[in-house]
């Protein structure tokens, strides 16, 4: 799965939703989020991010990341 990062605070882009093929892209307080169960891998997502919010899980850093992603993908 990929992950939004704090990069996305406040970032008013959403490049990220329009190129997402399985719309797993969802709101939380201040910054988007990925549902990690719904995300697909495609990694189209990762080079349209201006903010350089969206990395692998794979990525050490995205570890902390992972349950912050699935707590607020599932809020709604
Ligand atoms: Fe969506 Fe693909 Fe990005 Fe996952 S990697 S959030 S499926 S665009």
């Amino acid at each position: 799965t990929y992950i939004v990062n704090d990069n996305c605070i406040a970032c008013k882009y959403t490049d990220c939703v329009e190129v997402c093929p399985v719309d797993c892209f969802y709101e939380g307080e201040n910054m988007l989020v990925i549902h990690p169960d719904e995300c697909i891998d495609c990694g189209v997502c990762e080079p349209e991010c201006p903010a350089d919010a969206i990395l692998p899980d794979t990525e050490p850093e995205a570890e902390k990341w992972v349950e912050f992603n699935r707590k607020y993908s599932e809020m709604w």
